[in-house]
């Protein structure tokens, strides 16, 4: 770095997400009097707004972007600093925006999220969807699109194949169900029927789909369509700027150029083999494609079962990298395995005074039981509070515990217009055959699955109004032995809740 340092600050934070933002908020309040600034690469932050705590561990909140000058009205000791950062200086504790400017921090708090693991970079045929504008983006391609190729079978999958209308979709997943990430095949199951339902209107009850209990075979597909009847949206209109927050999707009208609702084939068990374009096609004729292939669409997708689809545009929603790039050159990060940085119990880095939380970093030390890392917004709120936290207490030499908030995963979302609760270790993760499950389903109105583990409750899936997470979050916390119990812990003619008073 050749550059002259400008100014040093006390407390450093890189990236205006929820993660970033959180961690300013709670140096702030902590220290007001401290010198801090954000770096942070776009004029927008993420606001949390709406708080809600739940229960014990269950938050809910909505995201907001803001001018990044609303928080600096908010905090006076704030500088928020743009460009993006350029390089970090471990040794010298001192990082260089894009724009060659230097500036010192004494603790820094790398905030600088993850990017979309994308099929193939510097393809204008495939997407990845992470932030406001490449949501607009896939929103502006879509409006023309007539049958588009989802692949990956995460959050940001699931909620798009039930939101897009107007156009085909193609969803690859590479898992025997649907929404493996945060699902089992019996969860999947009890969802799939929704998507050959027709959406509700927004905040209405969910209309009773048909269930099927049929699996798909391996390497099979399965189709739902719903007809689209005249559902008072107003098509046409687009708000502009909205943030990607838990409902990034409400102020976008995902639709394709086609009059029909829904069609979405699910293709099961499959990776991406090849993507290629018209030309390439016609250039290798041993290619063969199915007769509803065949015409001229922009780009072709090869799947591992063999299949080849045309499409307007494939997605790519297979998960995120961490943004580690700039900060890894010349300094000695620990990685974990996902190539996030690992942080231990004080969201520490292996660098001196630099701190990670969000999910640019990977949570390395002894989990409890209940609790595992997913890259959501819950988890970066979290992170960046209590990486304010321990920052906060290592300046003022006090003590600080791992916060209670990591004790049991929790999160609380929505999925095809169903409320979905996912408590602890709730797809078994880890448990090796060790563990039962308890089943209550009733069909298109709520899923009910517990996990136990020597007799105690270590995970939960809730879909639907089922008013058990509380009790549910309370069995796993105290890990109460409900051996005695049995079956009927699922009892809908008992009210669990007195049950346990
Ligand atoms: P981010 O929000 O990614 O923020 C990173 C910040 O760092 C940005 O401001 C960026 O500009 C800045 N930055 C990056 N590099 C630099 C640099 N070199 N210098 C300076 N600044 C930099 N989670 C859920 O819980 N529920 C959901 O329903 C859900 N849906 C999602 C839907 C979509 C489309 C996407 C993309 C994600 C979704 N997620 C969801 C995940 C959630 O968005 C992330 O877990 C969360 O935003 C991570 O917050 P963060 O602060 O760590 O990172």
């Amino acid at each position: 770095m050749a550059h002259k340092k400008e100014k040093t600050f006390q407390f450093m934070i890189v990236g205006g997400g929820i993660a970033g933002v959180t961690c300013v908020e709670q140096l702030s309040s902590q220290i007001p009097s401290a010198d801090i600034a954000l770096i942070t690469a776009g004029s927008h932050i993420k606001a949390v707004t709406n708080y809600k705590q739940v229960s014990k561990t269950l938050e809910e909140f909505d995201v907001e972007e803001r001018p990044s000058s609303v928080l600096e009205a908010r905090f006076p000791n704030l500088t928020v600093i743009h460009p993006a950062v350029k390089s970090l200086n471990t040794q010298s504790h001192t990082v260089e925006t894009a724009d060659g400017r230097v500036f010192g921090y004494e603790k820094l708090c790398i905030c600088s999220g993850g990017r979309p693991k994308l099929l193939t970079q510097d393809n204008p045929y495939v997407l990845g969807i992470r932030d406001t504008d490449s949501a607009q983006a896939f929103q502006k391609q879509l409006s023309k699109a007539k049958r588009i190729v989802i692949v990956g079978n995460g959050g940001i999958a699931l909620e798009l194949v039930y939101e897009v209308e107007g156009c085909e979709v193609i969803w690859a997943v590479k898992d025997k169900a649907i929404g493996n990430t945060f699902f089992d095949a019996g969860a999947a199951q009890f969802l799939i029927p929704s998507l050959e339902a027709d959406k509700p209107e927004r905040a209405a009850p969910c209309r009773r789909p048909r269930y099927t209990t049929e699996e798909p075979a391996a390497g099979a597909s399965q189709t739902f369509t719903a007809d689209r009847n005249s559902r008072g949206r107003d098509s046409g209109h687009t708000e502009s700027g909205s943030a990607l927050g838990p409902d990034w999707h409400e102020g976008i009208v995902l639709r394709g150029a086609e009059q029909v609702s829904r069609r979405v084939s699910v293709e099961y068990e499959c990776e991406v083999e090849k993507i290629f374009t018209a030309e390439d096609l016609h250039n290798s004729p041993q290619q063969t494609l199915r007769p509803e292939n065949v015409g001229t669409w922009p780009v072709y997708i090869l799947l591992t079962n063999g299949k080849t689809f045309g499409c307007d545009f494939v997605v790519s929603a297979t998960g995120v990298v961490p943004n580690t790039e700039p900060f890894l050159h010349g300094n000695n990060f620990a990685l974990a395995d996902d190539a996030g940085l690992q942080v231990d119990d004080h969201m520490m880095t292996s660098e001196p005074d630099v701190y990670a939380a969000g999910d640019v970093c990977t949570a390395c030390w002894e989990h409890s039981p209940l609790w595992q890392q997913m890259r959501l917004w819950t988890q970066a709120r979290q992170m960046g509070w209590y990486a304010g936290r321990c920052m906060a207490a290592h300046v003022l030499s006090e003590p600080i515990e791992l916060d209670f908030c990591f004790e049991l995963f929790s999160h609380i979302t929505k999925f095809f217009n169903y409320k979905v609760v996912l408590l602890g270790k709730f797809n078994a993760q880890g448990l090796g055959p060790n563990h039962e499950l308890l089943v209550r389903c009733t069909k298109g109105q709520e899923y009910v699955k517990v996990v136990l583990s020597g007799g105690k409750m270590v995970g939960a899936v809730l879909i639907g109004e089922t008013d058990l997470e509380e009790t549910f979050e309370n069995l796993m916390l105290n890990q109460m032995d409900l051996t005695q119990y049995g079956e009927e812990l699922l009892n809908p003619n008992i009210d669990i809740e007195d049950y346990f008073d």
